[in-house]
């Protein structure tokens, strides 16, 4: 269940397709991240590599079981491998990831306390940013 039109060599060595897989209990391993979602991704990791900055993927795609386990809305980015959530460890991380997300044109940002959501599902509301 992997996208096919992804050469995940392209992104090496920041993502690997196992990074993408749903994370779910019934292990259904989705993966079905698009290329331009990974493209836009890719930019904004390497534009904050030089900080040093983690970046480790906490959630990508989800199967509609997951998804609504997780709280995900019905059209949530994640489901059509649109989304992928970023683990953010203090301030200066989330305002460089932040920054670089927004840079790069991502324009569905979510932000938690812990991680920040990047969205790119063209279905969905554009030029939003929300609070978990
Ligand atoms: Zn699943």
């Amino acid at each position: 269940m992997t996208n096919s039109s992804i050469n995940w060599a392209d992104y090496l060595p920041f993502f690997k397709p196992y990074e993408f897989e749903c994370n779910c209990t019934h292990k259904c391993g989705l993966q079905n991240m698009t290329k331009e979602h990974m493209d836009l991704l890719f930019k904004a990791r390497k534009m904050v590599d030089h900080r040093g900055i983690k970046f480790d993927i906490i959630s990508g795609s989800r199967c509609t079981y997951w998804n609504k386990h997780e709280g995900g809305t019905f059209s949530s980015d994640h489901v059509t491998g649109e989304g992928s959530d970023i683990f953010v460890s203090g301030s200066r991380d989330r305002f460089l990831i932040l920054k670089a997300l927004i840079k790069v044109g991502f324009s569905r940002i979510g932000i938690g306390r812990t991680f920040l959501h990047a969205g790119s599902a063209a279905r969905n509301d554009q030029e939003v940013c929300w609070l978990y």
